[in-house]
């Protein structure tokens, strides 16, 4: 992978960021992008939060994105433009955790430092048949603390050794089917010897999936569209996109407007996150003169602002507003063609 040819610690860290909850492949495409447009940390630094989260676009957990520009920030601020070379200093700076900073002191400086996330807690766990419930703080500890003693002695072997680490649960020891019959563990792993690897890793917590609905108010005037600005954490935090509101908040708008009769609903968008499904109801509505000015006294739409024609292909705005973006502006009718359906 691209990341791999260098231990440039900018590049270690902006992989390992974009790999947190995202595919290879499109990390991979991701990271070529933004190394072009940000080729050090200084250059990301010096961006604006919306330039960094429009190229973030459709990578989703846009904390992330967020995270990420401050983190540069800091660490031109605070460390001259050079990342830190231990964990302890590493863990300071926003959105690296001890995983990611682990990663960055093992791959760029060689510090026996093993790094301990999803991957490699289930290698480590089928391993040694660790059968202690994960989901209790204390079991996680001995675990990492059984990761830690099987780092190698010399520095030097330390990128090889996390980079094996990583693959090993990224392509073979897998979640649901591991090919333990091409790993080269096979003959000494515990899980395999023993009760099967699907008996480790045990984690008693269960995520149950949640359903949020939203009425999403499309409002549009003369060619423009009005996009909110969103809180910066929550969902799509930071990012531009149209009002997401409530029943009862929609209810009370559409009254006050008058909108009653000129709201066009079209089918709703299923927004799959990782523990939630976020059903998305858009609602449609050309706003006529004498009401633009009124918009800007309504807090459930603020802050926000009218964007004409395409500008929103230059702002940081979630993938589903952009698919919705260009759904509405085809020739086809809308409704033959919503994105989730
Ligand atoms: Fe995982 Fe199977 Fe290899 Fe054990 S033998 S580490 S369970 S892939």
């Amino acid at each position: 992978m691209p990341w791999q040819t260098d231990r440039n610690a900018y590049r270690v860290w902006l992989s390992e960021v974009m790999l947190q909850q995202t595919q290879v492949a499109t990390a991979a495409t991701y990271y070529r992008r933004f190394l072009e447009r940000f080729p050090d940390v200084v250059h990301l630094a010096a961006a604006s939060q919306d330039d960094v989260l429009g190229l973030w676009s459709g990578l989703g957990y846009y904390s992330r994105a967020r995270n990420l520009h401050a983190c540069a920030r800091e660490v031109v601020t605070r460390f001259g433009g050079r990342f830190p070379e231990s964990v302890a200093l590493l863990v300071t700076l926003p959105g690296i955790g001890p995983s990611t900073a682990a990663a960055i002191a093992a791959f760029c400086f060689g510090a026996r430092e093993a790094i301990f996330d999803g991957n490699v807690k289930r290698v480590a766990a089928r391993l040694a048949a660790f059968n202690a419930d994960l989901s209790k703080a204390r079991n996680e500890r001995d675990l990492q603390a059984l990761v830690q003693v099987s780092t190698p002695t010399s520095a030097a072997d330390m990128p090889a050794f996390t980079q094996g680490l990583m693959d090993l649960g990224a392509t073979v020891c897998t979640p649901r089917a591991p090919k333990c019959g091409v790993c080269p563990f096979e003959r000494d792993c515990a899980a395999f010897q023993g009760a099967g690897p699907q008996a480790y890793p045990v984690n008693s917590r269960k995520l149950l999936r949640k359903r949020i609905d939203s009425e999403w108010l499309w409002l549009s005037h003369q060619g423009m569209t009005w996009l909110q600005n969103r809180p910066a954490s929550g969902l799509w935090g930071g990012l531009w996109s149209p009002p997401t509101l409530d029943g009862l908040q929609l209810t009370v708008l559409t009254q006050r407007f008058d909108w009653q009769h000129r709201a066009v609903r079209l089918p709703t968008i299923k927004h799959v996150l990782t523990h939630r499904d976020w059903h998305l109801n858009p609602v449609c509505i050309e706003v006529a003169d004498e009401e633009r000015e009124a918009l800007a006294d309504v807090p459930d739409l603020m802050p926000g602002r009218w964007v004409a024609g395409d500008e929103w292909r230059r702002m940081g705005i979630p993938a589903a507003v952009s698919a919705f973006f260009k759904v509405l502006s085809a020739p086809l009718s809308a409704s033959e063609a919503l994105p989730g359906r």
